[in-house]
């Protein structure tokens, strides 16, 4: 690991210079007026960030999972139903935290490359006649596996079987990197985290909740004391906390949605789209393939690429740490050994993107596998130079 290189992991992500001078504070009296000018906006930018009108946003110090926990504890009780369903890592622990919760959980299984899969979705949802379901789960993006799943789909399979299931996203590695649209797709909890899409360091659990999930709280009886949104949002009035807030890092955020809003939702996602496709060119000229099963699955932000049979993938995270100081991500769960990921989200340039490429390149020649090099990067090179073309024609 070195800190000169950007990393290529799903996250934690590289932090802009801007951010972490933003996150960088003296102290500050959190229960000065000044703090409510850290606050309010932060929670602003993240509900224009989620495509949302009537949102309640919630800030937690915590992470991502934190958010689940936020999400399952303020709206359900023992023994509520829960559909789910299993096709990497984060989708697989969120169902254990359900479990451990004491909810019974209808989980569908599904390939680890697979998105969710909306047939079944909308089959067990029709024939749940007496709306026993209360929530359905769904994992935008499998940071495991670079899995995008359709959560429009999710919402139409919900329509379809007029079932009033409330709807909980795990957007923790697409929201502020892909399109996300809260309200269009009727999503009642968004969940993230800080250290993905907004380029910040860990330690902030991001949760919107619609209004029908705001009415969920009144009647849940799961325990919760941290996690309660009725204190934070009463504390909220007051531009206070419950108790400290993470001064700082709320100062990151503020900075981090007014820098992607300013750099346009919509440009932030061709951004990502683009270095993806970079990516993926540079998978395919090395002849492997990606852990998701078809290019409608394919993430923007991470590609988990199979290596071959009987090859440890994990030697080719390690030997570019070791030798090259870039981190990779290693396979998850299933998938251990048999994938390796590029992360690319957050604070990248296509420029930045090469370097990884080249960097997986010289550890997979090192380490044997039939790749040249050179091979990947100049697919890459092309796709970014013919996309810049495309670009300046548009803008002409
Ligand atoms: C990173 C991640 C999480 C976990 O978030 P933490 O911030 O590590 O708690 C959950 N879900 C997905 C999809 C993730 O990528």
């Amino acid at each position: 690991m070195s800190f000169q290189n950007p990393v290529f992991i799903p996250g934690p992500t590289n932090m802009p210079e801007e951010l972490r001078r933003a996150c960088d504070m003296p102290t500050l009296d959190h229960r000065s007026s000044l703090f409510g000018e850290i606050l309010h906006p932060a929670l602003a930018g993240v509900k224009k960030i989620l495509k949302s009108e009537s949102a309640e946003i919630f800030v937690f110090p915590s992470t991502g999972t934190g958010g689940w926990e936020t999400a399952l504890t303020n709206t359900l009780s023992k023994g509520d139903r829960v559909l789910a369903a299993r096709n990497g890592m984060f989708s697989h622990r969120w169902i254990d935290m359900c479990e451990r919760h004491g909810l019974k959980m209808d989980v569908v299984e599904a390939a680890w490359g697979a998105g969710i899969p909306l047939d079944q979705y909308e089959e067990i949802l029709t024939a749940d006649k007496n709306h026993e379901i209360k929530v359905v789960l769904a994992t935008h993006n499998e940071t495991a596996t670079g899995v995008k799943s359709d959560i429009a789909g999710v919402r139409r399979a919900l329509d379809a079987a007029s079932h009033p299931a409330l709807l909980y996203v795990d957007g923790v590695s697409s929201i502020a990197s892909m399109d996300f649209r809260m309200d269009e797709w009727g999503v009642d909890i968004a969940i993230t985290g800080s250290q993905k899409g907004f380029m910040l360091p860990a330690g902030l659990a991001i949760i919107g909740f619609s209004q029908k999930a705001m009415a969920a709280v009144e009647t849940a009886t799961l325990p919760r004391t941290f996690f309660d949104i009725r204190d934070m949002a009463a504390s909220y009035k007051n531009s206070l906390y419950p108790y400290t807030p993470a001064v700082g890092l709320l100062n990151g955020l503020k900075r981090s949605t007014e820098m992607l809003l300013s750099e346009g939702l919509e440009n932030v996602f061709a951004r990502h789209t683009r270095i993806a496709c970079g990516v993926r060119a540079a998978v395919a000229a090395w002849g492997m393939e990606l852990c998701a099963q078809s290019p409608d699955l394919y993430s923007d932000t991470v590609s988990a690429i199979k290596t071959p049979e009987g090859f440890n993938s994990l030697d080719i995270v390690n030997l570019a740490s070791e030798k090259y100081g870039v981190a990779f991500g290693i396979g998850m769960g299933e998938v251990a050994g048999k994938v390796f990921r590029i992360g690319h989200l957050g604070s990248l340039t296509d420029v930045m993107t090469l370097s990884g490429i080249a960097t997986a390149e010289m550890c997979m020649v090192d380490l044997g596998l039939k790749v040249h090099l050179g091979s990947g990067v100049a697919a890459a090179q092309e796709y970014y130079r013919s996309e810049f073309s495309e670009i300046k024609k548009a803008a002409a």
